[in-house]
């Protein structure tokens, strides 16, 4: 069993599914609202937790009733929650999700998710040490981000670094994780004035840029590669990057070839959207063998 660590965000995403957006200063009437375990950090614990990993989450919820909903939504995914802890006084983190002419738009509410500092992810020390891969993202303060990049260095450790939400971040970071996997919005604002072809290229078997419906493009240390997913009908992609990034890690994790890592990433991402929710559809691992052909 693969031994993978998360450190990253947990939340309750609050969604709203409406014909439309409103327009700034309207008030329009919505079709259903759903309350959900999301968050990156956490959508990626459950994600790889579902594919057969033994996963430890690091984060901090609020002490508030979505914190305990978090927990034990964490509990029921069997994610190994010895880091994570309710911080006194502050609220858990939230996302306002609006589904809307079948695409997502949302506005992320930190709360306890900034107080996953340097010093608050230096206690799971022992279980960094002992990870086959580390998974971080960027809904924690950006000296966590950067914190990690070292430990795992100095550790060996390999990291993957999912740049969500999109933000720019030092090239010193991006040097030191061992695969970096922006969509391709995420990539433009990293690698803005370069062309996308010279930066695969400049970053061979690390840098993954995830391309929605299309797949996935990087540059195998030959040649660019476009490898791509698998067709279904999708019913909320919101959740699709974080399985991705999960698939992606419980792969590499077990040592397959780098296509195949991409590929089965590809086929979790991809049922992942014909389900609800960000966690909804997230596929065991019977469900992404069963549909690999
Ligand atoms: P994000 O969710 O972070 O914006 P993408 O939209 O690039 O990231 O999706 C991540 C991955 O999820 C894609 O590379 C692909 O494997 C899968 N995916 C996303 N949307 C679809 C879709 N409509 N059909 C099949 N696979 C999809």
């Amino acid at each position: 069993m693969s031994n993978i660590v998360v450190i990253g965000s947990s939340s309750i995403d609050l969604v709203v599914s409406a014909k439309r957006r409103p327009n700034a200063g309207e008030t329009i009437i919505g079709e259903s609202f759903k309350t959900v375990p999301g968050g990156k950090g956490a959508n990626q614990a459950v994600a790889a937790s579902r594919l057969g990993a033994q996963v430890y989450m690091v984060g901090c919820v609020g002490d508030d009733n979505f914190g305990k909903v978090i927990l034990e939504n964490f509990k029921q995914n069997e994610v190994i929650i010895d880091y994570v802890e309710p911080v006194t006084g502050v609220e858990s983190g939230t996302a306002h999700i609006t589904l809307a002419e079948g695409d997502n738009s949302i506005v992320v509410v930190k709360g306890a998710n900034n107080y996953v500092s340097p010093e608050y992810v230096s206690k799971a020390k022992n279980v960094l040490e002992a990870a086959d891969i580390v998974l971080i993202q960027q809904e924690i303060p950006e000296e966590t981000v950067e914190f990690v990049a070292d430990i795992c260095k100095e550790l060996g450790v390999p990291l993957l670094l999912n740049p969500a939400p999109a933000r720019m971040i030092s090239h010193s970071i991006i040097e030191k994780v061992t695969y970096l996997t922006p969509n391709e919005h995420e990539a433009t604002i990293l690698f803005k004035d370069m062309e996308i072809e010279n930066v695969l290229k400049k970053f061979p078997n690390k840098l993954f840029i995830t391309e929605g419906v299309r797949g996935v493009r990087y540059h195998n240390g030959e040649k660019e590669m476009l490898i791509p997913t698998f067709k279904v009908e999708a019913v909320d992609t919101t959740g699709a990057g974080d399985t991705f990034n999960a698939a992606f890690a419980v792969a590499l994790a077990e040592g397959q070839s780098m296509e195949d890592c991409v590929r089965f990433a590809n086929r979790a991402a991809s049922l992942s959207v014909t389900k609800f929710g960000a966690q909804g559809g997230m596929p065991s691992r019977a469900e992404v063998e069963g549909g690999l052909k």
